[in-house]
């Protein structure tokens, strides 16, 4: 039967591979799924249970890459309403601002440095994309610096607002017609339907010496977690199931299972010298703690020692690969 409001994903969104297997599934009508849906969707705006019936929450998991997927994801037109009516932007504008303080301003001050420093040109010569930008904040830090900072988004709100700060904003089908130095992606693959063909197109837009970031939430442990089933469990803590959760995180990667789709995708890992980390630390006074953890945090997750925060992967083309049809 065919569904109105849901996809059914027949493979693995990551691989491609059909050997995989069903580890959990519950009605999204039922407890404890329905009780999530309420207090994760209720603070930011609403919900509708009637578009729900349809499907179930069904958590696969792939015998080939490791990556656990929900089998039954929102349409376009389901997404749509989601991400802009049940979440309210007029009511996560104001919930996200709260968030807006020193420490992640900081945090993307010291990445962007980062950024800057690993490529040894002047800001003005390098051009940094944010894909699936949110409201834009990331790119203002990037134009803050003199780089030629662009972003892409899907929600209608958020784009107008990041064009009303001077950011500029480019359409899906505009990607391939750039060419940037660095593609960041801060908590978007775990969202998109088709991550590996995603991963495919942005790289159209990846100069040849260029880095593409992937920051997800961290899914290593996440059969432990649904084991002990506390879908209350506050995000960032031990037992939290939010790399799961029902609807929006539809793709729960391991380090293994991004480095796999990057390979398919043609990239490999990269990693960023502790020269281009360290560079700006001895010019300024209290932020070489900053930078330090910042570093920690990112060689922690690529050596394997992942930290409850997240997966932050960065990739470059491989050498000598051939550009291969899609
Ligand atoms: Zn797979």
């Amino acid at each position: 039967m065919n569904k109105r409001y849901f996809e059914v994903r027949r493979d693995c969104p990551t691989c491609k591979s059909t050997d995989t297997r069903e580890i959990y599934s519950c009605s999204f009508l039922k407890p404890p799924i329905r009780e999530f849906l309420k207090s994760f969707y209720l603070p930011q705006g609403k919900i509708e249970f009637e578009y729900l019936k349809e499907a179930d929450f069904v958590l696969e998991e792939c015998n080939g890459c490791g990556t656990i997927f929900q089998k039954e994801i929102p349409n376009s037109s389901l997404m749509n309403k989601l991400y802009e009516e049940w979440i309210d932007p007029r009511k996560v504008f104001g919930l996200d601002s709260r968030k807006d303080n020193l420490s992640k301003f900081s945090y993307y001050a010291q990445e962007i440095m980062m950024i800057i420093a690993f490529f040894n040109k002047m800001p003005s010569q390098l051009k940094l994309f944010d894909f699936g930008m949110g409201w834009g904040k990331w790119c203002y830090m990037a134009k803050a610096f003199g780089c030629n900072s662009y972003g892409a988004e899907l929600s209608k709100t958020r784009v107008e607002y990041a064009q009303s700060q001077g950011i500029r904003v480019i359409t899906w089908d505009e990607i391939p017609d750039y060419s940037f130095d660095f593609i960041n992606t801060e908590q978007v693959f775990e969202h998109i339907p088709e991550p590996l063909e995603t991963l495919r197109y942005l790289k159209k837009s990846l100069k040849q010496d260029g880095l593409i970031k992937i920051s997800v939430p961290n899914g290593e442990d996440i059969k432990r977690r649904l084991k002990i089933g506390n879908w209350m469990s506050p995000k960032g803590s031990k037992n939290s199931l939010n790399p799961v959760s029902p609807l929006e995180h539809i793709n729960c990667f391991k380090q293994d299972s991004i480095t796999k789709m990057a390979d398919i995708a043609g990239l490999e890992l990269a990693k960023m010298p502790m020269t281009s980390q360290l560079v700006y630390a001895k010019d300024w006074k209290g932020m070489k703690q900053v930078i330090k953890s910042l570093a920690k945090f990112i060689y922690g997750n690529i050596h394997g020692n992942l930290s409850q925060k997240g997966t932050y992967l960065l990739f470059r083309q491989k050498k000598n690969s051939t550009l291969l049809p899609i």
